[in-house]
This record gives C-alpha cells, sequence and structure tokens, in this order.
C-alpha cells in the first residue's frame, strides 16, 4: 500500500469503522506526523547536510509571514488585496515568496534537521495555518520516534532497566498507534508536549532507551483486540487507581491493582539507647545542657555576660527575653526582644517554658541541629543506605544513636523494630555517622516503587496560599476541608470545601490541580490557632501523578526484581494481551 492509499484508508476506517479494524490494517510500520508547534510567528531550520526548498539547496531556513498587496494601479486597495505569504530566506540571503498554504518539506538526506534548539529525525513539514502562523511537523517512522519518546517519559539515568524501560515503550507505541490522527485536523497525528507523550527529538535518545525500543519493536498492548488507552503515571504510591475516579471514564483494565511484586524481607534494627522524650534525645545528642553549651553547639563563641542564669527550675517568659535575644541574636536589633523571640517561634506570651524547651527551641528554630531527610533503599544492620535528592548516600549507624518511629505528631521510642525499605527518615549524621534518627513507617511497605523518593512526600499550605488556591471556587474565606469519599488506592475521589461563603465539592484531579499537589493522594492536617481559626494545612501524599495505569517507578522497582516487560504491563495493565502489529 502506498502512503498515501494507507493514510486515506486509515482515515475512513478510524471514521467508520473500530480501531480493532485499524490495527489489522496496520501490517507495515506507520508514519507518524509530530506537531512541534502549532503557531510560530517565524520558524528557522538548519542542518549540517544541506536540504532544498523548492529546488534550491541550503543549510538553513527562516520562514517568516508577510502581508503582501496586489493591488491594480491607482486603484484604492480593498481588504481583498493585502494577502499573507511566506517568505523564506535561504543561505547567501535567497528570498522565496510562496502562498501561505504551500507545504514545505525538508529532508537533509539521513543527516537531522535542527529547529528550535533541537535536532530531529525524518522529514520536517512547514505550512501556514488559519491563524496566519507557521505549523511545525516532524514526519517520521513510528519506532523512530519512539526513540525520542521513551527517554522523555521514563528517564533511563534514574530508571536505567531494561525491562522497564521496555514496557515504557509498548505504552509509549499503544499511545502513539491509538491516537494516530487524533489533531487531523491541524495537520498532524499526535502533539509533542505531556498533552500527548513528550517528544524531543533526536538530541535526546538514549542507547538503553533505543534498545527497549528495538526489543519491542512494533508490539503494543491491546484489550479485546483494540489498543488500550495506556495511561502511565510516576509513582502511585503504593496502589492504582480506578481510572473512573480519576477521569470520567471507566474501563475494564485501568482498575485498581496493588503496586508489588515480590515482597522485601524485614530487617531488625536496635539501640543500646533509648530516651522517652525526643526533645531530651536531640538535646542529649548534642550535648547540650544549658544556655552556654547551647551557644557554643549553635557556634556563637563570642563570649557574652548576657547568658542568663540557669537555676534548674527556671523558666522563661518575657523577663528574660533581652537576655536570651542578646546572647542567640546578637546582630539583631528588634524594637520588641519579646516579640521577636516569639515570632522566631522561641517564647510565647501564653505561658512561660522551661529550661530544656527553652534550650531545645533554640537548637531546633535555629537549624543546629541539622536534620537531613532520605528514603531507606536498604540497611545491613550496620550501614544504612538511603536516597537523599535522588542519589544513594551510605551511613553508618551509631550502636546508641535514639530511634524514633514518627506517627503523626508523635515519636515513639524505639529500642528495637524492623525496616523493609522505604522509610522516610529524617536525621542527623556527623562524618557519616547517623547519630539520631526518626523514620515514619512505610505504608506502601512492600510496594515496587517504594524506593522513590517522591513514593512519600509532605507540603505545607500558609492559610493565605490556601486562601488563594481555592479562590476559583467562590466560596469565600476558606474554613476547612471535608473528604465525602476515597477510591480503593485512597486517593480522596471527592472532597468538600467549606469556605465562609458557601461549599464545593471537588473531584480527584481539580483538587490536585487546584492546590498544586503531586498527586490526589493526599491525607490533611488542619492547622488551627487558640480561637479555633483555620491558619494553614499539612498535605501529606504518596506518589506523584494521577495513579492511574502503569506506575513508571513501580514498573522500574519490577525489574528491579527481575520482572520482565510483559509482566510488568500485564501487572498494572488488568487482562491486556501484547499484540505485535509489524
Ligand atoms: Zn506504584
Amino acid at each position: 500500500m502506498t502512503k498515501r492509499a494507507l493514510v486515506i484508508a486509515t482515515s475512513i476506517l478510524t471514521m467508520v469503522i473500530s480501531v480493532r479494524v485499524m490495527i489489522a490494517a496496520l501490517q507495515l510500520e506507520p508514519t507518524v506526523r509530530i506537531g512541534l508547534n502549532q503557531n510560530a510567528a517565524t520558524v528557522s531550520i538548519r542542518s549540517a547536510q544541506a536540504f532544498r526548498v523548492e529546488q534550491s539547496p541550503t543549510r538553513s531556513a527562516k520562514f517568516t509571514a508577510i502581508v503582501t498587496v496586489d493591488a491594480g494601479k491607482g486603484s484604492t486597495l480593498k481588504k481583498e488585496d493585502l494577502q499573507y505569504r511566506m517568505l523564506i530566506e535561504l543561505d547567501g540571503g535567497k528570498l522565496l515568496v510562496l502562498p501561505m498554504s504551500s507545504k514545505i518539506r525538508l529532508d537533509a538526506a539521513g543527516s537531522h534537521l535542527e529547529y528550535d534548539n533541537r535536532t530531529y529525525r525524518g522529514t520536517l513539514e512547514v505550512f501556514g495555518n488559519s491563524r496566519n502562523t507557521f505549523t511545525v511537523v516532524d514526519e517520521l517512522p513510528m519506532e523512530e520516534y519512539l526513540l525520542g519518546v521513551v527517554p522523555n517519559e521514563l528517564s533511563p539515568r534514574t530508571f536505567g532497566q531494561l525491562e522497564a524501560l521496555k514496557a515504557q515503550a509498548v505504552a509509549a507505541r499503544t499511545y502513539a498507534v491509538r491516537n494516530l490522527g487524533q489533531y487531523r485536523r491541524e495537520g498532524y497525528d499526535i502533539c509533542n508536549t505531556d498533552s500527548c507523550q513528550v517528544y524531543f527529538g533526536a538530541g535526546t535518545e538514549d542507547p538503553l532507551a533505543t534498545q527497549a525500543v528495538t526489543e519491542t519493536r512494533g508490539v503494543i498492548a491491546t484489550f479485546q483486540g483494540s489498543p488500550i488507552n495506556a495511561l502511565y503515571s510516576s509513582t502511585c504510591g503504593g496502589r492504582t487507581e480506578n481510572v473512573e475516579n480519576i477521569f470520567d471514564e471507566k474501563l475494564p483494565y485501568l482498575v485498581s491493582v496493588i503496586c508489588e511484586y515480590k515482597h522485601p524481607e524485614p530487617k531488625p534494627f536496635s539501640s543500646t539507647r533509648s530516651i522517652a522524650n525526643w526533645k531530651d534525645a536531640v538535646l542529649e545528642v548534642a550535648r547540650v545542657s544549658d544556655l552556654s553549651a547551647a551557644r557554643s553547639f549553635l557556634g556563637l563563641s563570642t563570649p557574652t555576660a548576657a547568658v542568663p542564669s540557669a537555676a534548674p527550675d527556671a523558666t522563661y517568659g518575657p523577663d528574660q527575653a533581652t537576655g536570651i535575644r542578646e546572647s542567640f541574636y546578637p546582630n539583631v536589633k528588634p524594637p520588641s526582644d519579646m516579640e521577636f523571640l516569639t515570632e522566631q517561634g522561641i517564647l510565647s506570651f501564653a505561658q512561660p517554658i522551661s529550661e530544656k524547651e527553652l534550650l531545645f527551641r533554640l537548637i531546633d528554630k535555629k537549624g543546629g541541629f541539622e536534620w537531613q531527610q532520605g528514603v531507606l533503599e536498604t540497611w545491613d544492620g550496620q550501614t544504612a543506605t538511603l536516597i537523599i535528592n535522588g542519589a544513594p548516600v551510605s551511613f553508618t549507624m551509631k550502636p546508641d544513636a535514639p530511634i524514633y518511629q514518627r506517627i503523626g505528631d508523635d515519636r515513639l521510642s524505639m529500642k528495637e523494630g524492623m525496616w523493609i525499605g522505604g522509610e522516610l527518615m529524617d536525621f542527623r549524621s556527623v562524618d557519616g555517622v547517623i547519630e539520631m534518627l526518626v523514620y515514619r513507617k512505610n505504608f506502601v511497605a512492600p510496594a515496587a516503587d517504594r524506593f522513590s523518593r517522591l513514593a512519600m512526600w509532605q507540603v505545607h499550605k500558609t492559610k493565605q496560599e490556601l486562601d488563594t488556591a481555592f479562590k476559583p471556587l467562590n466560596i469565600g474565606e476558606l474554613k476547612g476541608l471535608k473528604v465525602v469519599d476515597r477510591g480503593p488506592s485512597q486517593r480522596p475521589i471527592t472532597t468538600e470545601v467549606i469556605g465562609a461563603t458557601g461549599r464545593s465539592r471537588v473531584r480527584a484531579l481539580r483538587f490536585r490541580t487546584l492546590l498544586g499537589l503531586r498527586d490526589s493522594l493526599a491525607y490533611f492536617d488542619e492547622e488551627r490557632n487558640s480561637r479555633g481559626e483555620l491558619i494553614g494545612m499539612s498535605f501529606y501524599g504518596q506518589g506523584w501523578g494521577h495513579g492511574v495505569g502503569m506506575c513508571q517507578v513501580g514498573a522500574f522497582g519490577m525489574a528491579l526484581d527481575g520482572a520482565t516487560y510483559d509482566e510488568i504491563l500485564k501487572k498494572y495493565y488488568t487482562g491486556i494481551e501484547l499484540t505485535k502489529l509489524f
């Protein structure tokens, strides 16, 4: 079949017959047309290899829309005398003027074409559109297109597992086959952004992703013979969600599944020292027992006479404010020391605090304890490897390091216990040795995506930020939130937003967008002042993305544990088959 005949055949078929028949027609690798820009005022294309524009060889072509006048001699201008035309400037200042509707095809014979700081395989096509701007399309074989998609949808650097990348290649190919012709009216098949799937061209290709595309050539995921809607998201947080709870369409293969493959073995930990109160432990680990020690711990070494006296039962309030301010904030000169220290969270007008509480607050609020945060990857009883900012870092555990489990706002002293990996840890380390540690139990326990630093997240929003976020709902100042129902993955499906002048029920995706959260899966804590007024909220979640379909980090975790790409795909897409199209 010629390409033109194939295009006509597929367009008729998709219009009148099911997609199932269409895929039977794709015996050969299809050509795809990717929209790189649909609203460009000017377009510049370059190549190392010469290409031709209307028979003229060149290495660069700059397209601009110009207005020309077709008026006869001496006559008055009419609107229709003015016409948009395409001006193309080639090497050596050579100019071409063509009708705006011209389709200019550029092909550098095997070399890549450069457009907008990216390089592309295939043929670039430039044409004027109804907005009198330019549309730029990259036309190339499906498999070559996927080479520029897979590494941008699942990073081979962070998630360098071949089987996970192969699963991603099949998902991306399935998406492309299913959506061929989606933007036909604009003159291409698929867009190049995350509204479709991200395509950044030849410059982003990666050998491992290329291998993944090659080894799955022509394979797509089908359900009852049709290509599936292969949705995927970064990190599901332990369980994927039913599609109809996020998007308003029910599909039998997009149902909630538990994101696990091989169960990890819990590894015991213990400490020789347990201190019931974690604040006491902070002071013990810091070896701070009085204000002088606190000053030297915080590096405030210059001698001062201002350190307030430290009687054993001393309490600290407004009378000690000036002494404390002078000792610990020597370079700040506020109008009122007490107001300043209250703002800093050190003292409180409401009630005086104990010396221990004061020491803890000084160390804590001034960041002196230098808490670090990471997600536990491996633990062998002595050495812990934590993922910090996406990279693994190893630490030795001090045998007497006090260990706490954080439950809500409480920190429970743990002399011994078990870790399975994926625990979120706050800790203090000195020269690679952990001196104190607070962990949060891994709720996603054996999930295949537990290693992601995105597996758990926490965001704090001030009252002002919340009011701004919910402003589009037009219900006045925020008073509170209430989850109406949750889906199988525990994502809130409907949340009621309570305002001063009304209430609004918000679906998951909208809620996530309004607040700018990573995922719709969230629990929240309201913070209220002594008068019961809302002053802020903390949101806790697991995962990143909508949580429907393939969990990309879960796919990586499964591959690490030895799963093949078809096992991965069949895990996240219930009841599917893999079909080789070409
Ligand atoms: Zn997952």
